[in-house]
C-alpha cells in the first residue's frame, strides 16, 4: 500500500472541476502565498470545536484562539478573526450546553481502497485518505458529524447540502474502515456575525459632522460628542447578543441513501483514470468557467493568466506537500495572514 500515491476527495473534486488546478496543487505542490481569509477562519473554528466537543471545556477552546491571534494587538486581522472566533464559541458553548448525541470519534482518519466497479480490484495507483469532523451517536444510529461555518445560512445554503458528495462518500468509506453503519450526516452550521467593530471618528470627521449639525440646527449650537473607537469588550457585548440569535446556530440532518455510494465510488474510478491519463501525457486542461466560481478568483488565477510565469510561481507561490487537511489539527498553531 505504501507504493501508491495517497489521494483525498479534495483533490478529486479539484481535477474534476479544473484539471489545471489539480496540476498546479498535486502535481507542481503551489499553494498562494496569501491565505484565503475564510478558509484560515474555517480551519481555526474546526480546531476549536473538536477542543469542545473532546474536553467540553470553554477556557480551553478559547485559549487556543488567543494562541491563534497572538499578534491581534498589533494585527488587525487577526483582530478580526479573534473577536468573532471568540464570540462564536462563547454563543455555541451556551446554545448547545447539553447536546442530543454522544461523541463516538472526533477528526477521525480513514484510508480506504478505489476500486474499479467493473472488475472489483483496488487501483494500483491511489488509495483515497480522509478525515471526518466526527462521528456521533443518536440512539441506536451512527452520524458523520460535519461543522460548516457558513456567511448566509438561507434556504438556498441548506439545499446545497444534498450536493456536498465528499461527507457522502466518506460515509461509505468510514463504514467499511470502522464496521459502523452511518445513517446520515449532521451537519453543524455556525454562522459568521457581519457585525465590525467601529473605528469612532478621526477629530477632522468629527469636526465637519458638527458644522453640519449646527448648520441645520436653529439655535446654532450642537452637543454632539466625538464618536469614540469601541472597545473590545464593548465590541464582544454587541457580538454575543447576536450569538444569542437562534439563527447563528443550526443543525441540519440529511440521510444517506446507498445507491449514492455507488455512483460517487464508479465516479472516483473514472477521475482515477482519466488523471493518470492526463499525467502520462501531462495535459492538464483549464476549465476557464470555473475561474470565478465562488464570486472570486480562483487562487491559481495569476498563474494560468500568466502562462505558468516563473516569476509569478517566484513571487506568490510556495511548495507545499499535498494533503495537508489530514495533518492533526493541533498543529496549526497561528492564523496566517
Ligand atoms: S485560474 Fe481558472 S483555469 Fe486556471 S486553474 Fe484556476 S480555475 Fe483553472
Amino acid at each position: 500500500m505504501s507504493e501508491r500515491s495517497v489521494t483525498t476527495y479534495t483533490m478529486w473534486s479539484l481535477f474534476r472541476n479544473c484539471r489545471k488546478a489539480a496540476q498546479w496543487r498535486y502535481v507542481l505542490d503551489l499553494v498562494p502565498l496569501e491565505r484565503d481569509r475564510n478558509l484560515a477562519f474555517g480551519s481555526l473554528a474546526h480546531e476549536c470545536l473538536e477542543i469542545w466537543h473532546r474536553t467540553r471545556d470553554l477556557a480551553a477552546a478559547l485559549d487556543h484562539v488567543d494562541r491563534a491571534c497572538a499578534n491581534r494587538a498589533q494585527h488587525e486581522e487577526q483582530r478580526k478573526t479573534w473577536h468573532l472566533a471568540t464570540a462564536m464559541l462563547r454563543g455555541y458553548a451556551a446554545r448547545y450546553a447539553t447536546e442530543p448525541f454522544e461523541v463516538v470519534a472526533l477528526e477521525k482518519k480513514f484510508e480506504g481502497e478505489i476500486v474499479n466497479p467493473a472488475t472489483g480490484a483496488a487501483s494500483r495507483s491511489f488509495v483515497l485518505q480522509g478525515k471526518v469532523d466526527g462521528i456521533v451517536r443518536i440512539g441506536n444510529d451512527h452520524f458523520l458529524l460535519e461543522h460548516k461555518t457558513a456567511s448566509v445560512l438561507d434556504s438556498s445554503y441548506l439545499e446545497r447540502l444534498w450536493t456536498d458528495f465528499q461527507i457522502t462518500l466518506y460515509a461509505y468509506y468510514v463504514e467499511q474502515a470502522l464496521g459502523i453503519k452511518i445513517a446520515g450526516v449532521l451537519y453543524n452550521v455556525l454562522v459568521k456575525a457581519r457585525l465590525q467593530q467601529s473605528a469612532g471618528e478621526t477629530e477632522m470627521e468629527f469636526e465637519a459632522r458638527r458644522a453640519e449639525l449646527i448648520a441645520k440646527s436653529k439655535s446654532g449650537k450642537s452637543s454632539a460628542q466625538r464618536r469614540m473607537p469601541e472597545s473590545d469588550a464593548d465590541f464582544q457585548a454587541r457580538l454575543a447578543e447576536k450569538y444569542a440569535e437562534p439563527a447563528m446556530f443550526h443543525r441540519e440532518t440529511l440521510y444517506l441513501s446507498r445507491e449514492q455510494f455507488d455512483t460517487l465510488r464508479a465516479e472516483l474510478w473514472e477521475l482515477t483514470q482519466a488523471y493518470l491519463d492526463a499525467r502520462r501525457r501531462g495535459v492538464f486542461y483549464q476549465n476557464t468557467s470555473y475561474c470565478f466560481q465562488y464570486g472570486r478568483p480562483c487562487p491559481y488565477f495569476a498563474l494560468c493568466r500568466s502562462g505558468g510565469s516563473t516569476n509569478v510561481i517566484e513571487n506568490f507561490y510556495e511548495k507545499v506537500p499535498p494533503h495537508q487537511e489530514l495533518a492533526a489539527a493541533e498543529t496549526a498553531e497561528s492564523v496566517p495572514f
